[in-house]
Parts: structure tokens; sequence; C-alpha cells
């Protein structure tokens, strides 16, 4: 049965929490989440609990007790114990901290037993400091809305998660002279952005991801990007505050230097550069961070074109390539296939085939034809900055190159209607968060998604080979998938998006083993990905095995000397401590199962 959509509540907004929507925004929640509750067939699935499933190695009474001190550092309004039958459910907008509500495992696998709320970094050292007393697992989240990749979820079943974000969310900084901010966590690119427009500095721009609902240090450390030229958010951090698993605080770069006035504007500081320590791992939980902004190009102009054949994409990438490298193609691009553009419409599948498995290709043809792009296999999406002679300059020759490709087309952006997505790439491009990206999702009942991401170089063949890869393991694993490549400055990342109903357990086995198959085939061909699902992390880590795993020791022996205890998101990344070492909690093919055989209980520990 489908549940009723006309009375839902509506979407929280910002200021009122630091993760709700910009009320400029309200009406695009409101019909994402009315085709989100069309789109359930089935009631919000519980997952049936009454005390709080604990971590390997704790028992009930060392949480109770290890439980009430921390309630008494952080006050009982900022510890939440994972004790209630939890609602396996939610969306982009109301999305759950204690798992992944978008789980391809099964959905109480990973989840956390209890969530602390720490409002300042000597709150966050005074957490650390008691896990490392209890051996207790903790996983720092800042917005835990890391879709896609795990949601909130913890690595380690029964971790205590940190909600970083709740009570640290203020913007501490916008230098409307340099360019620059210093966030803390629960600053999303949605708070980010009406910020800067509040205090009227239209001379700035942010960079934004797909949605903006993500915090700015959350996305950068994961190594997220966005489609400004500002797009890859590490390259531009400057400086961060860190908390280690042993609960000193650093500051990296200018920061490390007392009363400096340059941690925003000079990353590198003097010294070793730390700072990739902290990202995409479990070496420490970053409480502040500094970022450039970009300057307003005077002026900015999306464009799209549509490509007729799949055999286009060979020819289009080789095109790109010299183009990206010159900046004559200025920012990320995506080049998005005809099924996405389809389904980004937000409507199920049923809608356009009733018959099983997927899109037949005449179907996907007929559809495709009656969008604003026209018949195609591909479509292009980008975007010239600076004003208008300088823009034409590069519009001109971008449309002398994808015109040798037979049947190119651009579409005028005069005939596309408001409400087409284009115009959401128009406003992510121009560092406006927006709010479309996920109606694919609606594409399955009970949609979910997760991603293969693989990065490759520019170049046809390489976007050939991994495209072919993608759809043999579809055909074999009967999934729906959605490729969009996205185009950086030497390489691309190509995101395949795998839909499916996470209600049915088939569905997400198939999707699992679509996605570790296709990891493997990747790997053969000399293809990683940059960034995985929390299930898939082990097995990408495993991929990067160069002489003997000389990458994965290196980041062993950061972890025993940073992290004694184990206790700072184990697993992460592949990086297991340890006291977890050698008992079986790696996951790959042939072991779904998130747990290992037990923890090694003291030996090893250190007292701090
Ligand atoms: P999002 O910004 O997408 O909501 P999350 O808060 O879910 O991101 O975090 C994404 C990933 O980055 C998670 O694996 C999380 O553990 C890690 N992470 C997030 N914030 C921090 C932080 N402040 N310090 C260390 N790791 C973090």
């Amino acid at each position: 049965m489908s549940s009723s959509s006309h009375s839902l509540p509506d979407t929280p907004t910002l200021p009122n929490t630091h993760s709700g929507i910009p009320t400029r925004l309200l009406d695009k929640a409101k019909r994402a989440k009315t085709l989100i509750w069309q789109g359930r067939k089935v009631a919000a699935s519980q997952i049936p609990r009454t005390e709080p499933t604990l971590p390997q190695g704790i028992s009930r009474s060392t949480f109770n007790k290890a439980i009430s001190e921390i309630t008494q550092t952080l006050g009982a309004e900022n510890v939440e114990l994972n004790d209630k039958p939890a609602v396996d459910n939610g969306w982009y907008m109301e999305h759950p901290n204690t798992h992944d509500m978008m789980h391809v495992t099964d959905a109480d696998a990973l989840v956390a037993s209890a969530v602390v709320y720490p409002s300042s970094t000597a709150e966050v050292q005074a957490i650390v400091l008691w896990a490392n007393k209890h051996r207790m697992p903790i996983f720092p989240i800042s917005m835990g809305r890391n879709l896609g990749y795990g949601g909130a979820a913890p690595r380690v079943r029964g971790s205590i998660v940190i909600d970083l974000g709740k009570r640290m969310s203020q913007i501490l900084s916008i230098d409307p002279d340099d360019y620059t901010c210093l966030v803390e966590p629960g600053v999303s690119f949605y708070a980010l952005y009406e910020a800067i427009q509040a205090k009227g500095y239209t001379h700035i721009w942010i960079d934004t991801p797909d949605l903006g609902g993500g915090s700015v240090i959350g996305n950068t450390l994961d190594r997220g990007v966005g489609y400004t030229p500002y797009g890859d958010h590490w390259a531009v951090h400057s400086g961060l505050e860190v908390v280690l698993p042993t609960g000193e605080i650093v500051r990296t770069g200018m920061g490390a230097l007392p009363g400096s006035n340059t941690w925003q504007s000079f990353p590198y500081g003097f010294g070793p550069i730390q700072d990739g320590l902290f990202s995409q791992s479990n070496l420490g939980i970053v409480t502040k961070m500094g970022l450039a902004l970009m300057p307003n190009p005077g002026g900015h102009e999306s464009f799209m074109y549509a490509f007729a054949s799949p055999a286009d994409l060979a020819p289009l990438i080789e095109i790109i390539r010299p183009l990206r490298i010159a900046n004559i193609l200025e920012n990320v691009a995506q080049v998005r296939s005809a099924e996405q553009t389809i389904a980004v419409q937000g409507r199920p599948k049923t809608d356009f085939y009733s018959g099983p498995g997927m899109l037949p290709d005449e179907v996907v043809a007929r559809e495709v034809a009656k969008l604003p792009c026209g018949p195609c296999a591909w479509v292009y999406y980008g975007m010239a900055y600076g004003p208008p002679h300088i823009r034409q300059y590069k519009l001109d020759i971008i449309h002398r190159e994808f015109t040798q490709i037979p049947n190119a087309r651009r579409v005028d952006p005069s005939t596309i209607p408001r409400d087409n997505y284009f115009w959401s790439r128009n406003n992510i491009a121009a560092g406006v968060p927006d709010l479309e990206e996920l109606l694919w999702c609606n594409w399955t009942p009970n949609g979910s998604h997760v991603a293969f991401s693989p990065v490759s170089p520019i170049r046809g063949r390489d976007a050939e080979a991994l495209v072919k890869l993608a759809r043999e393991r579809r055909q074999e694993y009967g999934v729906e998938m959605f490729p969009a490549f996205c185009v950086g400055l030497r390489e691309m990342h190509l995101i395949v998006e795998i839909v499916f109903d996470k209600t049915i357990p088939e569905a997400r086995t198939a999707a699992m083993g679509c996605l570790r198959a296709m990891i493997e085939d990747a790997a053969a061909l000399g293809y990683g990905e940059y960034r995985t699902h929390l299930a898939l992390m082990d097995q990408v880590a495993s991929t990067y095995s160069w002489n003997d795993g000389a990458l994965m020791k290196l980041n062993e022996r950061l972890k025993d000397a940073l992290d004694p205890n184990g206790i700072l998101a184990a697993g992460k990344s592949g990086i297991w401590p340890k006291r977890y070492r050698g008992r079986g909690w790696e996951m790959g093919v042939g072991k779904e199962g998130v747990e290992g055989d037990g923890v090694e209980p003291e030996a090893g520990g250190v007292r701090l």
C-alpha cells in the first residue's frame, strides 16, 4: 500500500535547524518528499529494538556505566540511546543519524548504540578520552548525509556516533576581502550559501555538490566534488583543527602558529603537510576547517549538448580532454546517460515501461525524445564563466569542437522549461545549492542508491571500457544503474549509481554483488575507486595493493601510533586498528557479515 502524501509534515528549515532546507527551496522539498512518499510501497519498516545494539568487546554493564559517565559530561539531553524500534526510513532532508537509511546491507547491520552531541572542541576531546577509557568504538559524522556511501552508519556495529553537526554549526568567519571562510562541522552548503547572501556579499561564490545538505567539512574530508571551478573541495581547503584519537588538539597549516593571520589563506604552513592524514581516514575528528571561496566571475551561462549515439561517448571524451586541461571547459562537466535524464524527472520506471528488467533501448529512445534534450544517448551539461565576450570566446570553441561529432546538437536554454533539471545543474554550476538530484531514486519503489565510483584517465577508450564493464555486470545482476562521467582536470570520476528497492533483500544482494564484481573488474583493468560505501571499503582498499600492500601497511602503522586503543572509526577506508586485525572483520567477496570475531581485550591498550 502506498502511504498517503497529502498530510506530510513540512521539511525543517534553516535556521530553525542546522540541517534544514533554505526557505527558497521549500517548494522543491515539498515536491521531492511527495514523490518519495508516493513511491513507498510498504509502510515504514521498523527495526525492532528495545535496547542498544552493543559493540563487540563491551559488556552491557560497561556500556551502562560508560553512558552514565558521558551523560554527566554532556548533559542528559546530549546523549541519546538507540534503544527504540528505529524507523528504517526518512529521506534526504530528514535523515536518521543512527544508521544508513539507504542501507545496502541488512537495515540493522551497521547501527549505532547511541548518539552523542558535543558543543565544542573541548567536549569532543572529552568524548575521545572517555572512549579510550572504556575502549568504546566511536564514529564521527558532521551531517550524516553521506548517502550512497553509508549515510550516518558507523562501520563497527554498536559504535557511538558523534553527531558533531547538531551543536557545532557556526560559521566562524567569512572574510569578504580574502574570500575565505572558517566553519564548524554542522555548516551545510545550504547554510554557507545563505549566510553569504544574508551578508550581501554578492562578490563571493561558494561551490556546492549536487545536493546542498551535506556538511562542508564532511564532504571535503570525504573528497566530494562540486561543479564550479572550485569544485575540488579538498584542493581549496586551508587549515584544519583536529582532535586526535588520543585527545590532543592540533591545528594544521598556519593554524599551528599562535595568533596566525593566514590560517585560511596559506594551506601549507611549515614542515610536513599533515592534512591528508585526516581525509577519508580514521585518524582524527575535524572540528574546524578553512576553505577558499570563489570570486563571482561576473557572469555565467549554462550550456547543454545532446549526442545521438552511444558510440559518441569515446570521441566526445577525446574532445573534452584538451578543452578541459586548457580550461576552455571550466567546470567539472557532467556527461549523463539518456536513462538518467529520463529518471531525474522523479517518476518511477513503471511510468515508462511495465515489463520486467531494465528499460529496453527503444523505450529509452522514445522517452528521451520527449525531453528538451531531444533524442540522444548522452547529454553534456557545462557552464561558461565571465562577462559575455569572454564566455562567447570559449563557447564558440566548444561549439566548434563538439559539433565535430555527427548529429551533436546544442540545446538552446531559452527553449528549456524552467522546471527542467537543466536549471538545477545551472544553479549548481553557479554555486547555488539545490535539491533535485536524488529524484532518480524514485525509479524503483522504496528507492535507494549506492555508488560505484572509479577514476580513469580522460580518454575515450577508458570511458568505453568502464561503461562496457558496468553494462555487462548490470545485465548479469539485473540491477538498475545510471552512469555519469564527472570530468576533472586530468582524470574523470565515473559515478555509476545503482538504484534498488531497499526493502527487498534480493535487490540489496544483487546491488552488492554487482558492485563487488565491478570493483574487481575495474581493478583488473587498472581503475580504482575515489570513494566508496562503508560495506565496500575493505574490498576497495585491498585493490590498492601495490608492493605487497605497502600503503595499507603504512596506514596501519599510522593507525597504531595515533590510535593505540583503536577507538576511532575502526574499519573506515579498510583501516582496522590492531585490536580488530586478523579477526575477520573485513567484508568482501563471499563475506558480507559486518562483524568479526571479537576484539583483542586490553592487550596493546594504552592508558591515557
Ligand atoms: P555529509 O557531509 O555528506 O553529511 P557525513 O557527515 O556523513 O557527510 O560524513 C562523511 C564521512 O566523513 C563519514 O565517513 C564521516 O565519518 C567522515 N566525517 C564527517 N565529518 C567528520 C569530521 N568532522 N571529522 C572526521 N571525519 C568526519
